[in-house]
């Protein structure tokens, strides 16, 4: 059976105290509530990495990061890398996130040296993909996701496929209050499983994690975390409050 994930991109916020008062505040609830067989990842700023991680030790949670620089090392100046965020005991990292994608001007080419380099170093990627609205409305978002899956991932073994997590966040609904409907992420998630059966075949298709991300909240993750092939979530505002979060966390019918 698939797990059910739910990950939180925290982004570009917090400083180091709210970051650590948040993860407590996190650790609180989900020891209070219980978080059933979910697993949940939090991903933090960088420079937060290990300080999370240690309090996710603790508290049964993952912890990742929201990105790594394409190359191996050398003179990058201001980048991390994966060997650097594997080496802190950092189990997962985000990428091809449409932020990365619109204002870092990530490629899938790019994105696809990424996940290699994350599997090199033992980090389980979150590959993110999803049409822009403009897309959608052409009926082209089926396409687009298509060759964004196909670009960065499809070369990979099926021994290394089989480690990834994948993320459907149609774009127009990252951030922006207005959500895919259950039916909607339902259809591309079906969409996408679809395509891993076609290239790894059924058992590795029906293994694969799917999460939906755009505007995922407290009030509409357990309708959208019932459709089949919603494994689960990748929140972003809704994962900067504690009472949200594992809110969302809890969300998948017993
Ligand atoms: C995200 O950044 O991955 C995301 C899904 O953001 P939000 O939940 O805020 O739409």
């Amino acid at each position: 059976m698939r797990s059910k994930i739910v990950a939180g991109n925290w982004k570009m916020n917090t400083t180091f105290q709210e970051a650590e008062d948040l993860l407590y505040e996190i650790a609180d609830l989900m020891n209070e509530r219980g978080k059933g067989d979910t697993t949940v990842i939090i991903c933090p700023p960088s420079p937060f990495l290990e300080m999370a991680s240690d309090i996710g030790v603790e508290n049964d949670f993952f912890v990742g990061a929201q990105n790594v620089n394409d190359h191996e090392s050398g003179a990058y100046t201001g980048e991390v890398s994966a060997a650097m965020i594997g080496s802190m005991g950092i189990t997962h990292v985000i990428l091809g996130h449409s932020e990365r994608r619109t204002y870092f001007g990530e490629t899938d080419t790019i994105i696809k040296s990424k996940v290699a380099l994350a599997l090199k170093h033992e980090l389980v990627p979150i590959y993110c993909c999803g049409e822009v609205l403009a897309e959608r409305e052409k009926s082209n978002h089926f396409e687009v996701v298509r060759n964004q899956v196909n670009e960065a991932l499809f070369s990979l073994t099926k021994e290394d496929f089989s480690k990834i997590i994948i993320a459907y966040e149609p774009v127009w609904a990252i951030g922006t209050g207005v959500t895919a409907t259950p039916a909607q992420a339902q259809e591309m998630h079906a969409f996408i499983r679809g395509l891993v059966a076609d290239k790894y075949g059924e058992t590795v298709a029906a293994e694969t994690v799917i999460l939906y991300g755009g505007s995922c909240n407290a009030k509409n993750a357990a309708e959208l975390f019932s459709q089949p092939d919603v494994d689960g979530g990748l929140i972003g505002g809704a994962s900067l409050k504690a009472e949200d979060f594992v809110t969302i966390l809890n969300s998948f019918k017993k």
